[in-house]
């Protein structure tokens, strides 16, 4: 049971970007306030879990919630992430390629890399990797099953060299760090003199965030995404600490029709049921297919002096 009052398990920060405390409110959910700071534009979560407890919901059930398809307003997690292996190859093969074509091979460093399905697919393509991921469960996964480097830590505790990785990667991560600007500067830290850094993250500022807004799935993640990031937030922070931005682009995944009928589920269950039965009866539940629904970014910049 329970016995932590409200004010023990959460905190008031300021913003993370330009350090004022000056907001103003965009959204109640899930028990939570989105705000968005007056100075610099930066949506985040406030007041907020403390990191202890933002720590705690990694666990093998963060990555097969069975509230995840009954969900209504704010949830977390994956339905079935290991299941869905085949498609999250596939959408990481699509990155690795454009990475490929950015940065010659050598080292790279995935953070939050879960159970290593991106740092398998570079390895097996001549990148020398090391992964970093906080939940054991997915870790071990990592470690013992795709016998891959990773570690159980944080970056910021895991001490690696400085000037040592060719490339950066930190995919759907970054929304959910308590200091994503201390985790920034710690990758340009590790990064060589021109490293690049990849981060795919949910974009506030797109048109689809705007129209959905409250019953967008990134914000109803609200127990796990506690930044919002917009294209001009995170060039923002970028720059602030020394990188130059090179290009943004708008990120989709693979899904089988079945996955992608699930999701659909998050925003209108009538109909993706009935989507659902169509497919089922066609047999195309099976088929991989790329959708974006160009909510989320990719941003590639590179460590500058
Ligand atoms: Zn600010």
């Amino acid at each position: 049971m329970k016995t932590n009052s409200k004010s023990e398990v959460t905190e008031f920060v300021n913003c993370n970007l330009c350090n004022s405390s000056s907001t103003r409110k965009l959204m109640a959910i899930g028990g939570f306030n989105i705000v968005k700071c007056k100075n610099c534009g930066l949506a985040y979560v406030n007041p907020r879990l403390k990191e202890r407890k933002l720590h705690e919901i990694y666990d093998k059930k963060y990555f097969s919630n069975k509230a995840f398809n009954g969900a209504k307003t704010s949830f977390y997690g994956y339905g079935k992430y290991l299941e869905e292996e085949d498609c999250i190859k596939d959408t990481f093969r699509r990155r690795l390629k454009i990475i490929n074509k950015l940065s010659g091979k050598g080292r790279l460093l995935d953070i939050g890399c879960a159970f290593g399905f991106f740092l398998e697919l570079a390895r097996d393509d001549g990148w020398d990797v090391q992964g970093l991921e906080i939940s054991e469960y997915a870790y071990s996964y990592a470690k013992n099953v795709l016998k891959l480097p990773v570690m159980n830590k944080t970056l910021e505790k895991a001490k690696l060299k400085s000037d040592s990785f060719d490339v950066v990667t930190i995919f759907d991560v970054i929304e959910h760090l308590p200091d994503p600007k201390a985790t920034l500067k710690e990758i340009r830290r590790v990064l060589k003199p021109n490293g690049f850094v990849v981060i795919t993250t949910p974009n506030i500022g797109s048109m689809t965030a705007k129209i959905l807004w409250k019953n967008w799935e990134e914000v109803r993640r609200v127990r796990e995404h506690i930044y919002f990031f917009s294209k001009s937030t995170l060039k923002k922070i970028l720059e602030s600490l020394g990188f130059e931005v090179l290009r943004t682009e708008s990120a989709g995944r693979y899904f089988s029709v079945k996955m992608a009928v699930e999701r659909g589920k998050l925003y209108n269950k009538a109909i993706f049921i009935l989507v659902g039965k169509i497919s089922d009866s066609l047999g195309l539940s099976d088929k991989r297919i790329y959708v974006d629904p160009r909510y989320k970014m990719t941003m590639y910049a590179r460590k500058i002096k």
